[in-house]
């Protein structure tokens, strides 16, 4: 490694102020305007991804009863939705440690990624906890906490695929609001493109374990490869402190078989050295996009990632005066984060920019381009996004703004992932 460009030398930079410090769409667009970049003029591109990331739980420490009020909670609830305790019992200090998965559901429309972002929120929590033929129950906050983690078990991959319908009817996954519609009527997408972490470090020179990264807006690490890791798509398994999360990086996203977890983690990669650099220069158009068969996942042909992510819209615009107020309004039904209801309109915090109400409102009220995709003879829209790359790019400049502040130093890996 040239010591010249080691991660302790660009902190040092970053200290005097002296860091050139890129978000990822920046750096691209330098290299589209074909100006001037090296390995010397860059130190830092701030990478990032905000997608549906199923392999989020969170680890909470909730006070629920005076000493000795009780021995072992056997089962616990938060809003409805099952948690593990243990493994600590924690016996007789009134005290429950769980584990939740994003995934777990109270119901078809909630799950742990709304609960999530709504303790993060500091939204009041209604625990209940079943303890031998007892029920204890207890409204709770984020500031009752004693502990507020998340984990993610596989998460930022690299990039992933699309899935299509080849066949007559429609397919529910978590791929679909709906239903995957076919013949080859639609495409579901998912991944970042050119500015996903993995992307743009596909070797893992400079992520590794104890890369201090950002997880939904918090300072967070890189603990290890995700499950089902691979040379060819790895992923990360991340932890951070959920009490200095913003919840406009995260929330649940209700697909066709219930609620799904949306996730948003930010890595800085350092630029130590010409490869670093290199692989830096990827591209949506270098990117292949795999579409599967919905109904086994097998890619059967492949795109690129400049079919969804270039000359498209990033964000879905809601135009009030197009709204006509119908009898039954498939949007408000169908979007996957409650973003638009009839009587508060369209909440654009709320809104992930997955374009389905384009599709959904008959009335042309959701506007954007989403783009279309060939497969064969067929041009296909895509009618799902299930990455947000406008929130990506939003949590990459607030990384790359912490850094500029010197808020935020890089850490190089303690060791490595492969
Ligand atoms: S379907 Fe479209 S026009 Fe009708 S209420 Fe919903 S958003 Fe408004
Ligand atoms: S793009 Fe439309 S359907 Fe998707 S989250 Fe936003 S408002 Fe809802």
């Amino acid at each position: 490694m040239d010591k010249l460009r080691s991660v302790a030398k660009i902190n040092e930079k970053i200290k005097k102020g002296e860091a050139v410090v890129l978000t990822a769409e920046e750096f691209k667009q330098m290299l589209r305007n074909e100006e001037l970049a090296t390995t010397e003029s860059v130190d830092v591109v701030t990478c990032a991804t905000c997608a549906i990331m199923s392999g989020t739980a969170a680890i909470l420490s909730i006070p629920i009863a005076e000493r000795n009020e009780f021995e072992r909670a056997d089962k616990v609830w938060l809003n409805g939705i099952p948690a593990f305790p243990g493994p600590c019992p924690n016996e007789r200090l009134g005290i429950v440690d769980v584990f939740v998965y994003g995934t777990a559901r109270a119901n078809h429309e909630y799950g742990g990624g709304h609960l999530f972002r709504e303790i993060v929120e500091g939204k009041q929590i209604e625990v209940i906890v079943k303890t031998g033929d007892r029920i204890i129950e207890r409204k709770i906050s984020n500031k009752d906490l004693q502990f507020a983690r998340m984990i993610t078990t596989r998460s930022s991959f690299k990039n992933y695929m699309a899935f299509v319908n080849p066949e007559e009817g429609e397919v529910g996954s978590i791929f679909s609001l709906r239903g995957l519609k076919g013949p080859y009527k639609e495409i579901s997408v998912t991944g970042s493109g050119e500015i996903n972490p993995l992307e743009n470090d596909p070797m893992l020179k400079t992520i590794g374990i104890g890369t201090r990264i950002m997880v939904n807006g918090a300072t967070g690490y890189v603990i290890g490869e995700g499950t089902r890791s691979s040379e060819e798509k790895p992923n990360l398994s991340v932890t951070a402190n959920m009490r200095e999360m913003d919840a406009e990086f995260m929330g649940g996203f209700v697909t066709s078989t219930g609620p799904e977890c949306i996730t948003s983690i930010a890595v800085p990669i350092p630029v130590i050295n010409d490869d670093v650099f290199s692989n830096l220069k990827i591209m949506d158009e270098e990117i292949k996009l795999p579409i599967a068969d919905i109904h086994d996942r097998i890619p059967f042909v492949e795109s690129n990632y400049a079919a969804v992510w270039q000359n498209t819209d990033l964000e879905i615009r809601f135009d009030a005066h197009k709204c006509v107020q119908c009898d039954v309004c498939d949007v408000e039904e169908y979007c996957p984060t409650n973003a638009f209801s009839r009587s508060k309109g369209f909440d654009a915090c709320k809104c992930f920019n997955c374009g389905a109400c384009i599709f959904l409102c008959p009335e042309g009220a959701f506007k954007g381009n989403l783009g279309r995709i060939k497969i064969y003879d067929k041009d296909i829209p895509i009618t799902l996004r299930q990455s947000n790359r406008s929130k990506a790019n939003e949590l990459a400049r607030k990384l790359k703004n912490q850094i500029v502040e010197r808020e935020f130093m890089l850490t190089a890996p303690v060791d490595y992932l492969r």
